[in-house]
């Protein structure tokens, strides 16, 4: 299938999902590109998708470089603190700011203020990177000591599973945590977006009002 095509289907689940409640826009696909080439990711720059993910530095900078500048950079996947400064300046968004040691990195290897979502282990599985529930209110609060970061929203990754209640509930909870966080009005954490949903839980995640998912299977494949 061409990316238009399924860029097409995937917008027409979004129509379907949407839930005006939770949600006043669209919420934006970022193109996981982690799985194909470089020539996938310009077909999906050309049926219109401007923002673009990837978990892995190489990948990351190979993507960066080979897609027109007007593209706008997610970095989605864990990120060695040791890495930090070969990557974080050429970030848009990162959204796997999950503990203190890489916040301290950030602020010293970054030279302008980074968007990060925090990610959150709704789900408690022990193989999920992200904080616990229970420790976001105080990690977000301990990062005002930490220059050049902006929480921008809340990122989960839910189990792989078929269970809807299950999904919805994980969704739900961390769009509850985004509106607690976002209440506690600080400077450095508006926290106005939600960064959940991928090729299988999507319309679920929209239904509880992603602002971004993260599509990569659905959208341009995967290449193995
Ligand atoms: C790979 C990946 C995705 C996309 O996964 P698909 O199931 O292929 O859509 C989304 N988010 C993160 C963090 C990923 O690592």
């Amino acid at each position: 299938m061409s990316v238009k095509e399924n860029l097409k289907d995937i917008n027409e689940q979004i129509e379907a999902h949407i839930d005006k409640t939770h949600a006043s826009t669209l919420p934006h696909v970022i193109a996981v590109t982690k799985y194909v080439t470089i020539e996938r990711a310009k077909e999906a720059y050309d049926a219109g998708i401007r923002h673009f993910g990837e978990n892995r530095l190489e990948g990351f900078l190979e993507k960066k470089k080979a897609l027109p500048n007007d593209v706008t950079m997610h970095f989605i996947g864990s990120l060695q603190s040791r890495k930090v400064k070969e990557v974080i300046n050429d970030i848009d968004y990162l959204h796997a700011l999950d503990r203190k040691s890489l916040a301290k990195e950030i602020s010293k290897r970054a030279t302008h203020t980074i968007k990060c979502f925090v990610q959150v282990n709704v789900s408690g599985e022990s193989s999920k990177h992200g904080i616990s529930v229970e420790e976001l209110i105080p990690f977000v609060k301990e990062l005002e000591n930490y220059q050049n970061i902006e929480v921008v929203g809340l990122m989960t990754m839910a189990p792989l599973t078929e269970d809807e209640t299950q999904l919805k509930s994980i969704f739900k909870q961390l769009r509850t945590k985004r509106d607690e966080v976002q209440a506690l009005n600080l400077p450095y954490a508006p926290c106005t977006e939600l960064s959940m949903g991928m090729s299988n839980d999507y319309p679920i995640a929209v239904e509880e009002g992603a602002t971004y998912i993260r599509i990569g299977t659905r959208l341009v494949g995967k290449e193995e």
